[in-house]
C-alpha cells in the first residue's frame, strides 16, 4: 500500500480498531438476525469514509449508508461492492445513475417515481420507501400517499423495492412517550403496507441510539452511526451506557515555539489576553481553517499530560496557549483525546461549544490529515491536499 503523506505537524489519528470494537459491542447487544449498516456520510463523520467503509464491512458491517449520491459513487469508485443506501434526497434525473451502481435510493413522493419512471434504466433501480412517522424531515405521512406510490411502483417493473424504513427524532432522550407515538405509527403504516405489498421487503428503523436501547427491534439491520465512532448519543445514553465504546478519533499537534514572556505582554489578534507574570507560552500550527474555531479560546489542551488553556485568539492557521513551564519545540499537544491519565473527549469539546458531540469530528477540516492506525500501527494516510 503507498501512503500519501503530509509535511504539517498536526493530524487527526483514526482508529480503525476502535470502530471494529464498537460494532462488535454492538453486534453482541442485537438479536443474531439483525444486522447492521454502517453509517459513513459526511466523510464518515469527517474519520475518513473509504478507511472507515472497509473496516465496518471486515467487522461484519452488511451494508453502508450515506446522506448523498456523490458519496456512494465515491465508494463504489473505491472498489467497494457491499449494499449502499443513499438516505437523503437524490434528484429523479440521477436515478439512472443509482442504478447502474447498484446503490439504492430513498423514495417517498409519487411525482419523483413518476419523473424518473420517465427514464429508460438498463438495471432496476432499489428502492427504499421511507416513512414519515414524526420526525417531519422527509417521508410518507399518510396511507394514501403510500397507496398511490405503491401502485405506481407495481406497475413498474424496472423499480425494486428492497425496504420500508424510518427515523426517529428521540430516541436519544430521557422521555419515552415521542417515541412511542412513532413506534404507534410506524406499525399502523406497516400494517397496511403489508396488506398492499405481500412480497417480503426488509425493515430497518432503528439509528445508534435505538439500536443500543431498544435491541430487541425487529429490525434486518440498524442504522449504526455515531456510537460506531465510539460516542454516546446523548448524555442519557452515555450515563445508561447500553454498550462500551471507544473513541476512534483523536486530534494531535506539535509546540513549533516556545518563549518566555515578560509580565503585561499581549497575546495574538485583538489584544485580548495580557500575561500576568512570565509566562511559557507556545505556539501551535492549527486554527480556524482546520476547523479549530475562534470560540475554542479559554479550552485547555494536552501537554506532557497536563491540561494547558488556549489564550488569545485563535487565528486561521495558529493559536497560543500558556504552558506551566518550557517544553521542546516538537512536544506532542493533544487537542482531542488522551495524554495519560488525561483526556479531552469530544463531549467537553461539544460541550464548551454549547452544541451536540456529532458536530466535533464533522467540523476539523479536511487540511488536516487522518493516519489510520489498526492494531496499533498506520496502515493508511488521507492528506486531502
Ligand atoms: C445520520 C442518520 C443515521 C445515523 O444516526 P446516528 O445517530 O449517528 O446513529 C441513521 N439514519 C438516518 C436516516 C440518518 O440520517
Amino acid at each position: 500500500m503507498s501512503l500519501d503523506t503530509f509535511y504539517r505537524d498536526s493530524f487527526v489519528e483514526v482508529d480503525l480498531s476502535a470502530i471494529q470494537y464498537n460494532i462488535h459491542q454492538l453486534q453482541q447487544r442485537l438479536d443474531e438476525k439483525t444486522g447492521v449498516y454502517a453509517v459513513v456520510k459526511a466523510d464518515a463523520y469527517g474519520h475518513g469514509d473509504i478507511q472507515v467503509a472497509h473496516a465496518a464491512l471486515e467487522a461484519g458491517a452488511e451494508g453502508l449508508a450515506v446522506a448523498l449520491l456523490d458519496e456512494a459513487i465515491k465508494l463504489r469508485h473505491a472498489g467497494i461492492d457491499a449494499p449502499i443506501l443513499v438516505m437523503g434526497w437524490t434528484r429523479p434525473k440521477d436515478a439512472v445513475v443509482a442504478a447502474e451502481h447498484e446503490i439504492a435510493v430513498t423514495v417517498f413522493q409519487e411525482e419523483w417515481l413518476k419523473e424518473a419512471g420517465l427514464l429508460s434504466f438498463s438495471k432496476s433501480l432499489k428502492v427504499h420507501l421511507k416513512l414519515d412517522t414524526g420526525m417531519g424531515r422527509i417521508g410518507v405521512r399518510s396511507v394514501a400517499e403510500m397507496e398511490r406510490i405503491l401502485s405506481y411502483m407495481k406497475e413498474e417493473n424496472f423499480f425494486s423495492l428492497e425496504a420500508l424504513f424510518t427515523h426517529f427524532a428521540t430516541a436519544d432522550e430521557e422521555g419515552l412517550d415521542y417515541f412511542a407515538t412513532q413506534e404507534k405509527r410506524w406499525n399502523e403504516l406497516f400494517s397496511h403496507f403489508k396488506r398492499i405489498w405481500p412480497e417480503n421487503v426488509e425493515v430497518h428503523t432503528s439509528n445508534s441510539a435505538a439500536s443500543m436501547r431498544y435491541p430487541g427491534r425487529l429490525d434486518h439491520y440498524v442504522r449504526f452511526g455515531i456510537s460506531m465512532y465510539g460516542l454516546y448519543p446523548s448524555s442519557v445514553v452515555k450515563k445508561e451506557r447500553p454498550i462500551d465504546l471507544q473513541p476512534a478519533f483523536s486530534l494531535h499537534s506539535q509546540l513549533i515555539h516556545v518563549k518566555r514572556l515578560e509580565p503585561g505582554e499581549s497575546i495574538s489578534y485583538g489584544a485580548t489576553y495580557r500575561t500576568g507574570n512570565h509566562e511559557w507560552i507556545g505556539t501551535i500550527p492549527l486554527g480556524y481553517a482546520d476547523g479549530w474555531i475562534r470560540r475554542l479560546q479559554g479550552m485547555d489542551v494536552l501537554v506532557d499530560g497536563k491540561r494547558q488553556p488556549i489564550v488569545g485568539r485563535i487565528c486561521m492557521d495558529q493559536f497560543m496557549i500558556r504552558l506551566d513551564q518550557e517544553y521542546p519545540i516538537g512536544t506532542k499537544v493533544t487537542l482531542i483525546g488522551k495524554q495519560g491519565e488525561q483526556e479531552i473527549s469530544a463531549d467537553e469539546v461539544a460541550d464548551q461549544l454549547e452544541t451536540i458531540n456529532y458536530e466535533i469530528p464533522c467540523m476539523i477540516s479536511n487540511r488536516v490529515p487522518r493516519v489510520f492506525l489498526k492494531d496499533g500501527k498506520t496502515i493508511d494516510i488521507k492528506n486531502s491536499l
